[in-house]
Formats: C-alpha cells, structure tokens, sequence
C-alpha cells in the first residue's frame, strides 16, 4: 500500500510520527507492507519552494493508494496573499484528488464521556454515528454574485446540484452503510428547495442497487434537533454540501473534544485524503503536546475504507479504548484523577496495544 505523507505544520509532523508508528505496528502484526512517500505541503512547502502546493506533491499524492495529513497552517504565514496560504494548499489537494465526499465520523469513546456537553443518558456509551458530506458541489460552489439596487444591494448565492453530482455522492453512502449498521437517513430541505427534490428522487434510484440498507429522510431542521435529541437513532447521515458542513461540527461537538476526530475526503476510486479534523494548533506546536488520537484514528479510517482491512482498523480503535480506559490522557482532554502524558508517550503506549 502506498501512502503520501504530508506531515504539514504546528502540531501536524508530532501527530504523524505518532500515527506512523501505529501503521508499522499494523504492518507487523497484520501483515501488511505499506511503502511510505513523505512531500511537502502548506507553510513548510511556501517556505522550501514559494507554493503551498509543489507540482512534486500533488504527484506523489495522485501515485499513491491514499495520502495521510497532519495539519497546515499557522500565524508566520498569515499575511501572504489568499493563494499563497497554506490554506490553499489543501483545497488545491481535495481538488487534485477530486475528492467529492467527506467522511467525518463522531465516536463518543465512554471513557470521555463527561467531556460532552451533552447529558451522559442521551448519548449512551455506544455513540458512533457518521456524517457523509458531499463536498465539491451545492451552494459553495454556485453562481454568486452582489449587485447595486436601489434599495441597496441583491446579493445571491445559487444552491445548485445534478443528477450525477448526486449520484455519486449517495453511492458512496450507501457502500459506508453497508460497512457499517445498514441504516441511511437522508437529510435535506425538500419541502422547500428544488435540489433538495432532486437529491431525493436521485437517492431513492440508488437504493434500488442497495436493498440490504434501510433507508429514512429527515428534514435537515428536524435533524438538527434529532442530534441532539436522540444521536444513537443515527448510523449513516448523508446530505449536501451546506448542510454536512453545519451538521458534521454539532455531531463533532456530541463527542467532546477536536483533539479525538478523524475524517476522510474520498471519491471512492482515487486515493483518498486522511486527515485529523484539527488545525495546526500553533500554540501547543513543538512541545510534544497534543494529542495524537485523531490522526490515529485517521489511519484506521484508511485501513477500513481505504484497504478494507476491517480488522487491522478495528484494533486501533480497541488500542485506543484501552489506553483510555488505563486512565490515560494528553492535556486536551484531561479529567481529575487522570494521568497527563504527552503526545509521544500516548503514540507509544496505543502502538503497544496494538494486537
Ligand atoms: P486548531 O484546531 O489548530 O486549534 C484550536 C484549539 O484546539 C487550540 O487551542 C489547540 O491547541 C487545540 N487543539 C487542536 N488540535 C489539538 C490536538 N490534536 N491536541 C491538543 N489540542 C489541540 O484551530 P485554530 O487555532 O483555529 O487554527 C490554527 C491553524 O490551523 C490556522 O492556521 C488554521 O488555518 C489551521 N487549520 C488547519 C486545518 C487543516 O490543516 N485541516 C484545519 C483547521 C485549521
């Protein structure tokens, strides 16, 4: 298996170490090899060769089976011009990548429970729902524009989908389900949008190719107050680009703690991006502090839809559960009674639980 590397910057190349350290172990223990291409991007690429996304890069990434980032970005870089940012950097790689889904799980690991906001009864201990986002088309990307009335300005921003754009998103959905608990819960606004409509004529086509999968629509209101209402009714959640924004951070906040999320952009043929949901965290970088969790569980998320290698995936899940369990934790999500150690020693004790 072939794996780019982005190491990035901030906090990105401790997460990775840590992280890469668990897919040797998989590789012992599992059998399987994985061959290693580390490349630069975001505000370590500016600096080395003036772009935050070498041509170099982006090769090395399409060459390969599936591309693992840390994070990019940070203050020394943020008076360049928007296209030099390492910000750019990565919507330039989701693009080259054609990426047009976006998988962001929310798995509420019990042993953390008291770092939601949400009471401990409502979430249960078996919380693991996942937000499939469609990610390159919709109102983000549809016409725009502001213009002079007299009154003022009319200002729009078109939310636009086909048939295809649809299609593809909501297959991918249903091979996660399949992977997963069986059941889909469509989300949109089809009592008022017309591409709401669209989505759900498009998706019930598509369910016809997947009868083992159970198959609702809410409205995204009503989804909204579901989350946080009843989250454990949730297995797989597809919707627009718009709304997964939106309903992927209340479902990210039902588990606690940004240092804990993984997430995964794919197109379902290509290599897939792999990446932590958090930023760069520039005020704990070079410390040796945080947490590496996310990017660990980036990998198993890699190992399952990437490689379907379920097993290998589900053990790193388990080490994690473990290691939590002995009462450890990095200072993002530390509780009274517990230890604090640092971002190495969590890599190290997860890889040694790793069987
Ligand atoms: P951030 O996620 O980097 O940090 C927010 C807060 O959470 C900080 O206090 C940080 O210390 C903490 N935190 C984040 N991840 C952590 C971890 N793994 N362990 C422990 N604590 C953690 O968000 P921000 O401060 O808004 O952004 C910092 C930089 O990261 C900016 O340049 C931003 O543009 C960039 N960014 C990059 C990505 C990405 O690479 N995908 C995503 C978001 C932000």
């Amino acid at each position: 298996m072939k794996i780019a590397v982005i190491p990035g910057d901030g906090i990105g190349p401790e997460v990775i170490q840590q992280a890469l350290g668990v897919l040797n172990k998989i590789s012992e223990v599992y059998g399987i090899s994985f061959e290693f291409t580390e490349t630069l991007m975001g505000g370590n690429a500016y600096d080395e060769t003036g772009t935050p996304l070498p041509e170099e890069t982006v090769k090395t990434c399409l060459a390969s089976d599936s591309v693992l980032l840390g994070a990019v970005g940070g203050p020394k870089w943020d008076d360049l011009s928007r296209e030099l940012r390492p910000e750019a950097g990565l919507l330039g790689l989701r693009k080259a990548l054609g990426v047009f889904t976006n998988l962001r799980p929310a798995i509420l690991f019990p042993q953390l429970i008291d770092a939601s906001s949400i009471k401990a009864e409502v979430l249960g201990n078996d919380l693991d729902l996942m937000v499939v986002r469609e990610l390159t088309g919709g109102i983000y990307f549809g016409k725009k524009g502001k213009e002079k009335i007299d009154s003022g300005y009319h200002s729009y921003d078109v939310m636009s989908y086909t048939s295809e754009e649809i299609k593809r998103v909501a297959r991918v959905a249903f091979q996660v389900a399949g992977q997963r608990n069986k059941k889909l819960t469509m989300v949109d606004k089809s009592n008022v949008l017309e591409s709401s409509r669209l989505w759900r004529e498009e998706v019930e086509k598509i369910s016809l190719e997947f009868p083992e999968i159970e198959l609702k629509y809410l409205y995204v209101d009503n989804a909204a107050m579901q989350l946080i209402r009843n989250p454990r009714q949730f297995d797989v959640i597809l919707t627009g680009n718009m709304f997964g924004d939106i309903l992927s951070d209340a479902a990210a906040m039902l588990t606690g703690s940004l240092g804990m999320l993984p997430s995964a952009s794919i197109n379902g043929t290509g290599p897939g991006l792999y990446e932590p949901i958090h930023g760069s965290a520039p005020d704990i970088a070079g410390k040796d502090m945080a947490n590496p969790i996310a990017t660990i569980m980036s990998c198993s998320m890699m190992l399952k839809y990437a490689f379907q290698k379920d097993d290998a995936a589900k053990s790193i899940e388990d080490a994690v559960k473990s290691v939590l369990e002995e009462g450890y934790r990095t200072g993002d999500i530390a509780q009274k009674d517990k230890m604090v150690v640092s971002c190495s020693e969590m890599g190290g004790r997860i890889i040694e639980k790793i069987k």
